[in-house]
Protein backbone atom coordinates (compact mmCIF):
# COMPACT_ATOMS: atom_id res chain seq x y z
CA UNK A 1 0.00 0.00 0.00
CA UNK A 2 1.65 3.38 -1.31
CA UNK A 3 1.39 6.32 -0.42
CA UNK A 4 0.98 9.77 -1.45
CA UNK A 5 2.74 13.28 -0.26
CA UNK A 6 -0.82 15.04 -0.23
CA UNK A 7 -1.62 12.44 2.12
CA UNK A 8 1.31 12.91 4.29
CA UNK A 9 1.03 16.63 4.30
CA UNK A 10 -2.43 16.42 5.40
CA UNK A 11 -2.25 13.95 8.11
CA UNK A 12 -1.89 14.26 11.63
CA UNK A 13 1.23 14.72 13.07
CA UNK A 14 0.88 11.16 14.47
CA UNK A 15 -0.01 9.78 12.03
CA UNK A 16 2.23 11.49 9.57
CA UNK A 17 5.29 10.20 11.78
CA UNK A 18 3.27 6.40 11.44
CA UNK A 19 3.95 7.02 7.91
CA UNK A 20 7.57 7.59 8.40
CA UNK A 21 8.30 4.96 10.16
CA UNK A 22 11.42 3.12 9.40
CA UNK A 23 12.87 5.30 7.10
CA UNK A 24 15.86 6.13 9.67
CA UNK A 25 17.22 2.72 11.41
CA UNK A 26 15.44 2.95 14.98
CA UNK A 27 15.56 6.58 15.23
CA UNK A 28 12.10 7.93 14.05
CA UNK A 29 12.62 11.40 15.60
CA UNK A 30 14.42 12.54 12.79
CA UNK A 31 11.53 12.28 9.97
CA UNK A 32 9.35 13.33 13.13
CA UNK A 33 11.74 16.66 13.64
CA UNK A 34 11.28 17.28 9.89
CA UNK A 35 7.35 16.73 9.39
CA UNK A 36 7.26 20.51 11.35
CA UNK A 37 8.53 21.87 7.69
CA UNK A 38 5.01 20.33 6.02
CA UNK A 39 3.59 21.08 3.69
CA UNK A 40 6.45 19.17 1.62
CA UNK A 41 6.76 20.60 -2.11
CA UNK A 42 8.08 17.32 -3.25
CA UNK A 43 9.93 14.29 -1.76
CA UNK A 44 12.89 15.68 -2.60
CA UNK A 45 11.82 18.66 -0.38
CA UNK A 46 11.45 16.43 2.26
CA UNK A 47 14.52 14.37 2.19
CA UNK A 48 16.55 17.51 2.21
CA UNK A 49 14.39 18.14 5.34
CA UNK A 50 15.43 15.00 7.30
CA UNK A 51 19.21 15.39 6.12
CA UNK A 52 18.87 19.43 7.68
CA UNK A 53 17.71 17.77 11.11
CA UNK A 54 20.14 15.24 11.31
CA UNK A 55 23.12 17.95 10.32
CA UNK A 56 21.54 20.07 13.04
CA UNK A 57 21.46 17.41 15.69
CA UNK A 58 24.87 17.64 16.47
CA UNK A 59 27.69 14.90 16.23
CA UNK A 60 26.46 12.67 19.57
CA UNK A 61 23.25 11.90 17.78
CA UNK A 62 24.65 11.44 14.80
CA UNK A 63 26.94 8.92 15.98
CA UNK A 64 24.19 7.55 17.65
CA UNK A 65 22.22 7.14 14.75
CA UNK A 66 24.84 5.31 12.66
CA UNK A 67 25.75 3.15 16.06
CA UNK A 68 22.09 1.86 15.40
CA UNK A 69 22.73 0.87 12.07
CA UNK A 70 23.97 -2.92 11.68
CA UNK A 71 27.15 -4.71 10.36
CA UNK A 72 27.19 -5.11 7.16
CA UNK A 73 27.02 -9.24 6.77
CA UNK A 74 27.61 -8.87 10.61
CA UNK A 75 26.06 -11.40 13.16
CA UNK A 76 22.39 -9.46 13.15
CA UNK A 77 22.10 -11.06 9.58
CA UNK A 78 23.64 -14.31 10.20
CA UNK A 79 21.28 -15.02 13.06
CA UNK A 80 18.13 -13.18 11.22
CA UNK A 81 17.45 -10.28 13.60
CA UNK A 82 17.59 -7.34 11.13
CA UNK A 83 14.97 -4.93 10.67
CA UNK A 84 13.02 -6.12 7.97
CA UNK A 85 14.46 -3.02 5.59
CA UNK A 86 18.11 -3.75 6.25
CA UNK A 87 17.19 -7.78 5.85
CA UNK A 88 15.70 -6.27 2.08
CA UNK A 89 18.94 -4.73 1.15
CA UNK A 90 21.41 -6.95 1.78
CA UNK A 91 19.68 -9.77 0.36
CA UNK A 92 19.59 -7.36 -2.62
CA UNK A 93 23.29 -7.01 -2.49
CA UNK A 94 23.63 -10.78 -2.21
CA UNK A 95 25.27 -10.26 1.14
CA UNK A 96 22.68 -12.66 2.24
CA UNK A 97 23.87 -15.42 -0.32
CA UNK A 98 27.94 -14.96 1.26
CA UNK A 99 30.55 -17.63 0.67
CA UNK A 100 32.22 -18.94 4.17
CA UNK A 101 35.02 -16.56 2.77
CA UNK A 102 33.22 -14.10 1.96
CA UNK A 103 31.16 -13.85 4.93
CA UNK A 104 35.14 -14.01 6.85
CA UNK A 105 36.74 -11.18 4.74
CA UNK A 106 33.68 -8.84 4.92
CA UNK A 107 33.28 -9.27 8.89
CA UNK A 108 37.47 -9.09 8.97
CA UNK A 109 36.73 -5.31 7.28
CA UNK A 110 33.90 -5.00 9.50
CA UNK A 111 35.92 -4.87 12.93
CA UNK A 112 39.52 -3.29 11.54
CA UNK A 113 36.62 -0.45 10.60
CA UNK A 114 35.05 -0.61 14.03
CA UNK A 115 38.65 -0.74 15.88
CA UNK A 116 39.66 2.49 13.70
CA UNK A 117 36.59 4.36 13.76
CA UNK A 118 34.81 3.51 16.38
CA UNK A 119 31.34 3.05 14.49
CA UNK A 120 29.99 0.29 11.95
CA UNK A 121 30.77 0.53 8.63
CA UNK A 122 27.61 1.93 6.49
CA UNK A 123 27.36 1.75 2.71
CA UNK A 124 23.77 2.24 1.26
CA UNK A 125 24.75 -1.30 -0.85
CA UNK A 126 21.90 -0.83 -2.91
CA UNK A 127 23.82 1.43 -4.51
CA UNK A 128 23.45 4.56 -6.97
CA UNK A 129 20.72 2.90 -9.51
CA UNK A 130 18.57 1.17 -6.20
CA UNK A 131 19.53 -1.86 -7.97
CA UNK A 132 22.36 -3.10 -5.31
CA UNK A 133 26.10 -3.35 -5.70
CA UNK A 134 27.76 -6.46 -6.10
CA UNK A 135 29.70 -8.08 -3.69
CA UNK A 136 32.78 -6.80 -5.19
CA UNK A 137 32.15 -3.20 -5.20
CA UNK A 138 30.90 -3.66 -1.82
CA UNK A 139 34.30 -4.83 -0.92
CA UNK A 140 35.99 -2.37 -2.73
CA UNK A 141 34.43 0.33 -1.01
CA UNK A 142 35.03 -0.81 2.06
CA UNK A 143 38.93 -1.29 2.27
CA UNK A 144 39.17 1.99 0.29
CA UNK A 145 37.00 3.55 3.11
CA UNK A 146 39.18 2.09 5.95
CA UNK A 147 41.85 4.26 4.92
CA UNK A 148 39.84 7.93 5.30
CA UNK A 149 39.95 10.89 7.61
CA UNK A 150 37.52 9.95 10.59
CA UNK A 151 35.64 13.60 10.14
CA UNK A 152 35.14 12.51 6.20
CA UNK A 153 33.83 8.76 7.51
CA UNK A 154 31.71 10.22 9.76
CA UNK A 155 30.08 12.28 6.85
CA UNK A 156 30.03 9.93 4.35
CA UNK A 157 28.18 7.56 6.65
CA UNK A 158 25.82 10.04 7.63
CA UNK A 159 25.62 10.39 3.40
CA UNK A 160 25.09 6.79 2.77
CA UNK A 161 22.41 6.56 5.74
CA UNK A 162 20.65 9.18 3.30
CA UNK A 163 20.68 6.88 0.94
CA UNK A 164 19.44 4.63 2.21
CA UNK A 165 16.61 6.37 3.38
CA UNK A 166 15.73 7.86 0.01
CA UNK A 167 15.54 4.34 -1.17
CA UNK A 168 13.55 3.37 1.65
CA UNK A 169 10.91 6.77 0.51
CA UNK A 170 10.85 5.46 -2.96
CA UNK A 171 9.39 2.35 -2.23
CA UNK A 172 7.09 3.73 0.62
CA UNK A 173 5.81 6.04 -1.77
CA UNK A 174 5.97 3.82 -4.98
CA UNK A 175 8.05 6.33 -6.88
CA UNK A 176 10.43 5.48 -9.61
CA UNK A 177 12.87 7.82 -11.04
CA UNK A 178 12.40 6.33 -14.29
CA UNK A 179 13.69 8.97 -16.21
CA UNK A 180 16.91 8.82 -13.75
CA UNK A 181 16.81 5.37 -14.47
CA UNK A 182 16.81 5.64 -18.07
CA UNK A 183 20.04 8.22 -18.43
CA UNK A 184 21.96 6.31 -15.96
CA UNK A 185 21.37 3.07 -17.96
CA UNK A 186 22.11 4.64 -21.46
CA UNK A 187 25.79 6.08 -19.54
CA UNK A 188 26.04 2.85 -18.36
CA UNK A 189 26.09 0.92 -21.92
CA UNK A 190 28.35 4.50 -23.25
CA UNK A 191 30.81 2.82 -20.93
CA UNK A 192 31.04 -0.45 -22.54
CA UNK A 193 33.04 0.95 -25.20
CA UNK A 194 36.74 2.21 -23.84
CA UNK A 195 40.34 2.52 -25.57
CA UNK A 196 42.78 -0.72 -25.97
CA UNK A 197 44.99 -1.00 -23.02
CA UNK A 198 42.14 0.51 -21.32
CA UNK A 199 39.49 -1.76 -21.62
CA UNK A 200 41.45 -4.91 -20.80
CA UNK A 201 41.96 -3.83 -17.19
CA UNK A 202 37.86 -2.52 -16.86
CA UNK A 203 38.91 1.39 -17.10
CA UNK A 204 36.88 4.21 -19.00
CA UNK A 205 38.98 5.43 -21.70
CA UNK A 206 37.96 7.18 -24.46
CA UNK A 207 40.06 9.56 -26.52
CA UNK A 208 39.17 11.73 -29.93
CA UNK A 209 38.76 9.32 -32.56
CA UNK A 210 39.71 5.64 -31.24
CA UNK A 211 37.13 2.78 -32.19
CA UNK A 212 35.96 2.84 -28.67
CA UNK A 213 35.17 7.00 -29.76
CA UNK A 214 33.43 6.11 -32.86
CA UNK A 215 31.47 3.54 -31.32
CA UNK A 216 30.19 6.22 -28.71
CA UNK A 217 28.71 8.13 -31.23
CA UNK A 218 27.05 5.61 -33.42
CA UNK A 219 25.38 4.43 -30.09
CA UNK A 220 24.28 8.35 -29.26
CA UNK A 221 22.91 8.56 -32.75
CA UNK A 222 21.10 5.66 -32.82
CA UNK A 223 19.56 6.20 -29.51
CA UNK A 224 19.02 9.95 -30.42
CA UNK A 225 17.01 8.31 -33.44
CA UNK A 226 15.07 6.19 -31.05
CA UNK A 227 14.57 9.42 -28.73
CA UNK A 228 12.22 10.96 -31.75
CA UNK A 229 14.82 13.48 -32.61
CA UNK A 230 14.26 14.66 -36.83
CA UNK A 231 17.63 15.06 -37.31
CA UNK A 232 20.64 13.11 -36.54
CA UNK A 233 24.06 13.79 -37.93
CA UNK A 234 27.73 13.06 -36.98
CA UNK A 235 29.70 16.01 -38.09
CA UNK A 236 32.55 17.11 -39.49
CA UNK A 237 34.17 17.01 -36.19
CA UNK A 238 32.77 13.97 -35.04
CA UNK A 239 30.01 15.62 -33.10
CA UNK A 240 27.31 13.98 -32.63
CA UNK A 241 24.10 16.31 -33.59
CA UNK A 242 20.43 15.77 -32.67
CA UNK A 243 17.95 18.12 -33.66
CA UNK A 244 14.01 18.14 -32.67
CA UNK A 245 12.64 20.90 -34.85
CA UNK A 246 10.27 23.11 -33.08
CA UNK A 247 6.43 24.21 -34.12
CA UNK A 248 6.93 26.50 -36.85
CA UNK A 249 9.86 25.78 -39.59
CA UNK A 250 11.99 29.30 -38.60
CA UNK A 251 11.61 28.52 -34.98
CA UNK A 252 15.12 29.13 -33.23
CA UNK A 253 17.07 26.16 -31.32
CA UNK A 254 17.79 26.13 -27.41
CA UNK A 255 21.47 24.83 -28.27
CA UNK A 256 22.61 22.11 -25.43
CA UNK A 257 25.13 19.74 -24.69
CA UNK A 258 28.19 18.16 -23.35
CA UNK A 259 31.17 16.03 -24.23
CA UNK A 260 31.59 12.26 -24.58
CA UNK A 261 35.29 11.84 -24.65
CA UNK A 262 36.75 10.76 -21.67
CA UNK A 263 40.07 11.73 -19.81
CA UNK A 264 42.26 8.52 -19.01
CA UNK A 265 40.85 5.96 -16.57
CA UNK A 266 37.94 8.30 -16.17
CA UNK A 267 34.45 8.25 -14.79
CA UNK A 268 31.37 7.47 -16.71
CA UNK A 269 29.04 10.65 -16.06
CA UNK A 270 31.61 13.79 -16.84
CA UNK A 271 30.06 15.16 -20.42
CA UNK A 272 27.98 12.38 -21.52
CA UNK A 273 25.47 13.50 -18.07
CA UNK A 274 24.86 16.05 -20.22
CA UNK A 275 24.14 14.72 -23.54
CA UNK A 276 22.05 12.21 -22.52
CA UNK A 277 19.28 14.17 -19.72
CA UNK A 278 18.39 16.55 -22.83
CA UNK A 279 17.65 13.37 -24.65
CA UNK A 280 15.60 11.87 -22.48
CA UNK A 281 13.64 15.28 -22.52
CA UNK A 282 13.42 15.30 -26.07
CA UNK A 283 12.04 11.62 -25.98
CA UNK A 284 9.36 12.66 -23.58
CA UNK A 285 8.40 15.25 -25.68
CA UNK A 286 8.25 13.16 -28.82
CA UNK A 287 5.79 10.63 -26.89
CA UNK A 288 3.50 13.10 -26.35
CA UNK A 289 3.63 14.07 -29.48
CA UNK A 290 4.57 17.86 -28.40
CA UNK A 291 6.28 20.51 -30.72
CA UNK A 292 7.40 23.61 -28.33
CA UNK A 293 7.96 27.00 -29.98
CA UNK A 294 11.78 26.57 -30.28
CA UNK A 295 13.77 23.54 -31.70
CA UNK A 296 16.03 21.48 -29.16
CA UNK A 297 19.46 21.03 -30.86
CA UNK A 298 21.75 18.37 -28.94
CA UNK A 299 25.78 18.31 -29.15
CA UNK A 300 27.60 15.16 -28.09
CA UNK A 301 31.05 17.46 -28.28
CA UNK A 302 33.79 14.86 -29.54
CA UNK A 303 36.57 16.03 -28.12
CA UNK A 304 37.28 18.42 -24.66
CA UNK A 305 39.25 16.97 -22.21
CA UNK A 306 42.66 17.14 -24.95
CA UNK A 307 44.23 13.41 -24.54
CA UNK A 308 45.37 12.24 -27.39
CA UNK A 309 45.72 15.62 -29.11
CA UNK A 310 46.40 18.93 -27.09
CA UNK A 311 43.35 20.62 -28.91
CA UNK A 312 41.00 20.85 -25.60
CA UNK A 313 37.32 21.87 -26.20
CA UNK A 314 37.90 21.08 -30.24
CA UNK A 315 34.36 20.03 -30.31
CA UNK A 316 32.65 22.94 -28.81
CA UNK A 317 35.21 24.82 -30.95
CA UNK A 318 34.67 24.32 -34.28
CA UNK A 319 30.80 25.24 -33.57
CA UNK A 320 32.03 28.97 -32.76
CA UNK A 321 34.56 28.60 -35.74
CA UNK A 322 37.27 28.86 -33.50
CA UNK A 323 39.10 25.24 -35.10
CA UNK A 324 42.69 25.73 -35.12
CA UNK A 325 43.97 24.44 -38.21
CA UNK A 326 47.62 23.88 -37.10
CA UNK A 327 45.38 21.12 -35.03
CA UNK A 328 45.41 18.92 -37.94
CA UNK A 329 48.99 18.15 -38.35
CA UNK A 330 49.80 17.24 -34.46
CA UNK A 331 50.16 13.70 -33.97
CA UNK A 332 49.51 11.46 -30.88
CA UNK A 333 51.69 9.02 -28.81
CA UNK A 334 51.81 6.54 -32.17
CA UNK A 335 52.44 9.09 -34.74
CA UNK A 336 49.43 9.50 -36.57
CA UNK A 337 48.49 12.85 -37.07
CA UNK A 338 45.04 14.95 -36.50
CA UNK A 339 43.98 14.60 -40.18
CA UNK A 340 44.75 10.98 -40.99
CA UNK A 341 42.66 10.15 -37.72
CA UNK A 342 39.83 12.25 -39.14
CA UNK A 343 39.96 10.66 -42.81
CA UNK A 344 40.56 6.79 -41.19
CA UNK A 345 36.93 8.05 -39.06
CA UNK A 346 35.69 9.21 -42.48
CA UNK A 347 35.55 12.94 -41.21
CA UNK A 348 35.29 15.64 -44.06
CA UNK A 349 38.40 18.23 -42.80
CA UNK A 350 36.62 20.71 -45.78
CA UNK A 351 33.47 20.92 -44.21
CA UNK A 352 35.30 22.13 -40.90
CA UNK A 353 34.64 25.84 -41.20
CA UNK A 354 30.67 24.76 -42.41
CA UNK A 355 29.83 23.72 -38.80
CA UNK A 356 30.32 27.20 -37.45
CA UNK A 357 26.80 28.03 -36.25
CA UNK A 358 24.81 31.58 -36.66
CA UNK A 359 23.93 32.70 -33.12
CA UNK A 360 21.37 34.57 -34.38
CA UNK A 361 19.52 31.04 -34.63
CA UNK A 362 19.85 29.95 -31.24
CA UNK A 363 18.31 31.64 -27.88
CA UNK A 364 21.22 30.23 -25.88
CA UNK A 365 23.29 27.27 -24.42
CA UNK A 366 22.62 25.36 -21.12
CA UNK A 367 25.03 22.62 -20.15
CA UNK A 368 24.26 20.14 -17.29
CA UNK A 369 27.40 18.16 -15.86
CA UNK A 370 28.52 16.37 -12.73
CA UNK A 371 29.64 18.75 -10.21
CA UNK A 372 33.49 17.28 -10.71
CA UNK A 373 33.37 18.55 -6.74
CA UNK A 374 32.71 17.81 -3.11
CA UNK A 375 29.93 21.09 -2.76
CA UNK A 376 27.08 19.80 -3.39
CA UNK A 377 27.50 16.25 -1.87
CA UNK A 378 29.04 18.16 1.49
CA UNK A 379 25.35 19.86 1.13
CA UNK A 380 23.34 17.11 0.89
CA UNK A 381 21.81 18.75 -2.33
CA UNK A 382 21.16 17.14 -5.09
CA UNK A 383 21.45 20.33 -7.97
CA UNK A 384 23.41 23.30 -7.85
CA UNK A 385 22.78 26.28 -9.93
CA UNK A 386 26.37 27.54 -11.68
CA UNK A 387 27.43 30.98 -11.29
CA UNK A 388 30.09 31.16 -13.69
CA UNK A 389 33.24 29.05 -15.28
CA UNK A 390 35.54 30.40 -13.17
CA UNK A 391 38.59 32.24 -15.61
CA UNK A 392 42.06 30.88 -15.19
CA UNK A 393 45.93 31.90 -15.42
CA UNK A 394 49.21 29.80 -15.05
CA UNK A 395 52.13 30.54 -15.43
CA UNK A 396 55.70 28.62 -14.83
CA UNK A 397 57.43 30.34 -12.71
CA UNK A 398 61.97 30.08 -11.98
CA UNK A 399 63.48 30.93 -8.94
CA UNK A 400 67.14 31.02 -8.87
CA UNK A 401 69.11 31.61 -6.06
CA UNK A 402 72.91 29.84 -5.23
CA UNK A 403 73.18 26.19 -4.85
CA UNK A 404 76.26 25.91 -1.85
CA UNK A 405 77.21 23.30 0.73
CA UNK A 406 74.34 21.94 2.82
CA UNK A 407 76.43 21.68 5.71
CA UNK A 408 78.54 24.67 5.38
CA UNK A 409 76.40 27.52 4.73
CA UNK A 410 75.09 29.14 7.97
CA UNK A 411 71.07 29.96 7.44
CA UNK A 412 71.62 33.50 7.46
CA UNK A 413 73.52 33.44 4.33
CA UNK A 414 71.30 31.15 1.95
CA UNK A 415 70.04 32.01 -1.50
CA UNK A 416 67.95 29.37 -0.91
CA UNK A 417 65.43 28.83 -4.41
CA UNK A 418 62.92 25.91 -2.72
CA UNK A 419 62.38 28.38 0.82
CA UNK A 420 61.31 31.13 -1.22
CA UNK A 421 59.05 29.19 -3.59
CA UNK A 422 58.04 27.57 -0.07
CA UNK A 423 56.87 31.27 1.34
CA UNK A 424 55.22 31.83 -1.71
CA UNK A 425 52.86 28.90 -1.70
CA UNK A 426 51.71 29.75 1.90
CA UNK A 427 50.85 33.17 0.37
CA UNK A 428 48.68 31.62 -2.08
CA UNK A 429 46.79 29.73 0.35
CA UNK A 430 46.28 32.39 2.70
CA UNK A 431 45.14 34.82 -0.14
CA UNK A 432 43.09 32.71 -2.43
CA UNK A 433 41.11 32.13 1.05
CA UNK A 434 40.34 35.33 1.75
CA UNK A 435 38.13 35.55 -1.41
CA UNK A 436 35.11 33.84 -1.80
CA UNK A 437 36.03 31.34 -4.64
CA UNK A 438 39.49 32.01 -5.66
CA UNK A 439 42.02 29.20 -5.86
CA UNK A 440 45.48 29.36 -6.10
CA UNK A 441 47.44 25.75 -6.64
CA UNK A 442 51.76 24.86 -7.07
CA UNK A 443 50.50 21.69 -8.92
CA UNK A 444 54.08 20.72 -10.50
CA UNK A 445 57.31 21.31 -8.28
CA UNK A 446 60.58 20.90 -9.32
CA UNK A 447 64.37 21.25 -8.16
CA UNK A 448 66.16 20.38 -11.21
CA UNK A 449 69.86 18.94 -10.65
CA UNK A 450 68.74 18.90 -7.03
CA UNK A 451 70.98 16.73 -3.93
CA UNK A 452 69.95 15.57 -0.64
CA UNK A 453 73.43 18.13 0.32
CA UNK A 454 72.75 21.19 -1.61
CA UNK A 455 70.81 24.42 -0.86
CA UNK A 456 68.54 24.33 -3.80
CA UNK A 457 69.90 26.99 -6.20
CA UNK A 458 66.51 26.39 -8.96
CA UNK A 459 63.25 25.75 -8.24
CA UNK A 460 60.64 25.35 -10.84
CA UNK A 461 56.96 25.46 -10.39
CA UNK A 462 53.73 25.75 -11.79
CA UNK A 463 50.90 28.12 -10.63
CA UNK A 464 47.27 27.62 -11.56
CA UNK A 465 45.14 30.78 -10.23
CA UNK A 466 41.60 30.91 -11.13
CA UNK A 467 38.37 32.81 -10.00
CA UNK A 468 34.59 33.19 -10.97
CA UNK A 469 35.54 36.78 -12.41
CA UNK A 470 38.68 37.65 -14.77
CA UNK A 471 39.24 41.03 -12.41
CA UNK A 472 38.90 38.85 -9.06
CA UNK A 473 41.43 36.70 -10.02
CA UNK A 474 43.70 39.24 -11.89
CA UNK A 475 43.33 40.52 -8.27
CA UNK A 476 44.77 37.31 -6.63
CA UNK A 477 47.51 37.02 -9.22
CA UNK A 478 48.72 41.56 -8.53
CA UNK A 479 48.97 39.85 -5.33
CA UNK A 480 50.92 36.68 -5.80
CA UNK A 481 53.24 38.26 -8.02
CA UNK A 482 54.02 41.32 -5.93
CA UNK A 483 54.47 39.15 -3.02
CA UNK A 484 57.16 36.60 -5.19
CA UNK A 485 58.66 39.98 -5.98
CA UNK A 486 59.02 41.35 -2.63
CA UNK A 487 60.16 37.61 -1.42
CA UNK A 488 62.81 37.10 -4.10
CA UNK A 489 64.23 41.00 -3.06
CA UNK A 490 64.21 40.17 0.53
CA UNK A 491 65.92 36.90 0.16
CA UNK A 492 68.69 37.63 -2.34
CA UNK A 493 67.24 35.81 -4.98
CA UNK A 494 65.63 35.79 -8.60
CA UNK A 495 62.89 34.52 -10.61
CA UNK A 496 61.74 33.83 -14.60
CA UNK A 497 58.30 33.85 -15.16
CA UNK A 498 56.22 32.56 -18.28
CA UNK A 499 52.14 32.82 -18.61
CA UNK A 500 51.19 29.82 -20.48
CA UNK A 501 47.81 30.32 -20.25
CA UNK A 502 44.98 33.20 -19.60
CA UNK A 503 41.32 31.76 -19.86
CA UNK A 504 38.44 34.37 -20.11
CA UNK A 505 35.87 33.87 -16.93
CA UNK A 506 32.74 33.17 -18.51
CA UNK A 507 29.38 34.18 -15.77
CA UNK A 508 26.28 32.79 -16.56
CA UNK A 509 23.62 35.07 -18.43
CA UNK A 510 21.44 36.35 -15.80
CA UNK A 511 18.07 35.06 -17.42
CA UNK A 512 19.53 31.75 -17.71
CA UNK A 513 20.75 31.26 -14.40
CA UNK A 514 17.32 32.76 -13.28
CA UNK A 515 15.33 29.80 -15.68
CA UNK A 516 18.03 27.09 -13.80
CA UNK A 517 16.95 29.06 -10.00
CA UNK A 518 13.67 28.22 -10.97
CA UNK A 519 13.50 24.71 -11.95
CA UNK A 520 15.97 23.92 -8.89
CA UNK A 521 13.29 25.66 -6.53
CA UNK A 522 9.94 23.82 -8.50
CA UNK A 523 11.81 20.35 -7.49
CA UNK A 524 11.47 21.23 -3.97
CA UNK A 525 15.22 21.67 -3.12
CA UNK A 526 16.79 24.82 -1.43
CA UNK A 527 18.86 26.98 -4.47
CA UNK A 528 22.52 26.97 -4.02
CA UNK A 529 24.42 29.02 -6.82
CA UNK A 530 28.02 27.83 -6.85
CA UNK A 531 30.87 28.97 -9.78
CA UNK A 532 32.80 26.06 -11.84
CA UNK A 533 36.44 25.78 -11.19
CA UNK A 534 36.47 23.10 -13.91
CA UNK A 535 36.19 24.49 -17.78
CA UNK A 536 33.46 23.21 -19.59
CA UNK A 537 32.07 23.92 -23.33
CA UNK A 538 29.55 26.11 -22.67
CA UNK A 539 32.95 28.66 -21.89
CA UNK A 540 33.21 28.27 -25.69
CA UNK A 541 30.08 28.57 -26.94
CA UNK A 542 30.07 31.82 -24.09
CA UNK A 543 31.67 34.13 -26.34
CA UNK A 544 28.60 33.72 -29.24
CA UNK A 545 25.78 33.18 -26.70
CA UNK A 546 23.95 33.58 -23.85
CA UNK A 547 24.55 30.11 -21.68
CA UNK A 548 24.30 29.02 -18.19
CA UNK A 549 25.20 25.44 -16.67
CA UNK A 550 23.37 23.05 -14.08
CA UNK A 551 25.56 21.20 -11.43
CA UNK A 552 24.51 17.72 -10.30
CA UNK A 553 26.15 16.06 -7.38
CA UNK A 554 28.67 13.60 -7.08
CA UNK A 555 29.20 10.60 -4.84
CA UNK A 556 32.20 9.49 -3.13
CA UNK A 557 33.06 12.81 -2.09
CA UNK A 558 32.06 14.19 -5.61
CA UNK A 559 35.77 12.47 -6.85
CA UNK A 560 36.00 12.78 -10.84
CA UNK A 561 37.85 12.23 -13.58
CA UNK A 562 38.49 9.12 -11.74
CA UNK A 563 36.46 5.19 -12.15
CA UNK A 564 35.32 6.28 -8.66
CA UNK A 565 32.98 9.10 -9.63
CA UNK A 566 29.28 8.39 -9.55
CA UNK A 567 25.71 9.89 -8.82
CA UNK A 568 22.37 8.33 -8.43
CA UNK A 569 19.66 7.95 -10.65
CA UNK A 570 17.83 9.49 -8.35
CA UNK A 571 19.62 12.63 -8.82
CA UNK A 572 19.54 12.39 -12.52
CA UNK A 573 15.62 12.04 -12.38
CA UNK A 574 15.91 15.89 -10.52
CA UNK A 575 18.17 17.04 -13.15
CA UNK A 576 15.59 15.02 -15.73
CA UNK A 577 12.84 17.25 -14.30
CA UNK A 578 15.23 20.40 -13.90
CA UNK A 579 16.05 20.61 -18.02
CA UNK A 580 12.10 19.82 -18.35
CA UNK A 581 11.40 22.52 -16.32
CA UNK A 582 13.70 25.21 -18.53
CA UNK A 583 11.85 24.29 -21.45
CA UNK A 584 8.12 24.60 -20.32
CA UNK A 585 9.33 28.11 -19.31
CA UNK A 586 11.26 28.78 -22.63
CA UNK A 587 7.86 27.73 -24.08
CA UNK A 588 5.53 30.15 -21.32
CA UNK A 589 8.46 32.76 -22.77
CA UNK A 590 8.60 32.25 -26.10
CA UNK A 591 5.65 34.50 -27.97
ZN1 LIG B 1 33.40 17.38 -18.52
Amino acid sequence: MTMTLEQLNQASTADAARMLDGLYEHSPWIAEQALHERPFRSLAHLKHAMCQVLARAGRDAQLGLIRAHPELAGKAMVSQTLTAESTHEQNKAGLTHCTPEELAQIQKLNADYNTKFGWPFILAVRGPRGVGLSKQQIIQAFERRLHGHPDFELQECLRNIHRIVEIRLNDKFGVEPTQGHLVWDWQEKLAEHSDPGFAEKGQLTVTYLTDAHRACAQRLSHWMKDCGFDEIEVDAVGNVVGRYHGSTADAKYLLTGSHYDTVRNGGKYDGRLGIVVPMACVRTLHLQNKRLPFGIEVVGFAEEEGQRYRATFLGSGALIGDFKTEWLTQCDADGISMQQAMQHAGLCVDDIPKIQRDPSNYLGFVEVHIEQGPVLNEMNLPLGVVSSINGSVRFLVKIIGTASHAGTTPMDRRRDAVSAMAELALFMEQRAAQDADSVATIGQLNVPNGSINVVPGVCQFSMDIRAPRDDQRDAVVHNVLAQLQAICDRRGVRYELEETMRVAAAPSAPAWQRRWTQAVQAAGIPVFTLPSGAGHDAMKLHEVMPQAMLFVRGENGGISHNPLESTTSDDMQLCVDAFTHVLHQLETETP
